[in-house]
């Protein structure tokens, strides 16, 4: 089975707010960081240079924040009570 594969079996329950915010103005450094890290692949840059997290996919694993650390990360939490990831195994 893919990495993606097996990500799709997960169930998401995305939150109304992102449970992680982005620093304005990050490095290409940073960047290329958080790309690198995060196993689900959710950091991607857009046209303008600047970096989206698309946190509904989630894996609230901690890896951005332990990694990229607070030069890069202004916010990161668990989503809220009910809402983020639900694995499923099997
Ligand atoms: S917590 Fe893990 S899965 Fe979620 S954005 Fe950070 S590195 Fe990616």
């Amino acid at each position: 089975m893919s990495v993606n594969e097996s990500l799709a079996h997960n169930c998401y329950h995305p939150a109304g707010e992102p449970h992680i915010q982005l620093r304005e103005n990050l490095s290409d450094e940073q960047i290329l960081l958080l790309q690198k890290i995060c196993p689900a692949g959710l950091f991607t840059p857009d046209s303008a240079g600047r970096v989206n997290v698309h946190f509904q996919g989630c894996l609230e694993c901690g890896c951005c924040r332990l990694l990229a650390g607070s030069d890069a990360l202004a916010g990161w939490q668990y989503p809220p009570s009910g809402a983020g990831l639900t694995l499923r195994f099997g």
